[in-house]
């Protein structure tokens, strides 16, 4: 893979939602590769935890934000209880998803005005907030 890399690349904006989004430091990782090793589905990865942070460290968010890895993660927590700068990478694929699943509408579905005021006045406050996000990512 070829990557043209500048400063403005590098300090990307998205790569710093992720960063907001996750709560982590993307520049914490120094490639020791733990988090990989011992990552239980890692095999079924087409780019490793610690190729997809060293991707956002470059500014080469949209290689990792189209990867299957960030579906396929399973927030096991192994990678994290083995990092030794206390990166989570799980927070960081919850943050990517949540970056893929907003682009991916444009406009909500369904409408908050358009819940009935039956459903407003008689359902659940939580079940009714669950639906609308679920319906609306
Ligand atoms: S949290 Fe995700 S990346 Fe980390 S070890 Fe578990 S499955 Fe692998
Ligand atoms: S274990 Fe931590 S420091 Fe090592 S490569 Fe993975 S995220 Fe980076």
């Amino acid at each position: 893979m070829r990557l043209r890399l500048s400063g403005e690349v590098i300090k990307d904006d998205l790569v710093k939602r992720v960063e907001d989004l996750s709560g982590q430091n993307i520049a914490m990782c120094y490639q020791c590769g733990r988090c990989s090793a011992g990552c239980p589905v890692a095999d079924e990865m087409d780019i490793l935890p610690n190729e997809a942070i060293r991707l956002l460290q470059l500014g080469q968010i949209e290689e990792v934000l189209d990867s299957k890895t960030i579906w396929i993660c399973a927030s096991c927590l192994q990678c994290s209880s083995r990092c030794p700068r206390g990166v989570e990478f799980s927070s960081i694929c919850d943050a990517l998803r949540a970056i893929v699943l907003r682009r991916r509408i444009t406009t909500p579905s369904v409408d908050a005005g358009d819940v009935s005021r039956v459903m407003r006045t008689d359902a659940p406050q939580m079940g009714v907030v669950g639906a609308l996000r679920k319906l609306n990512g």
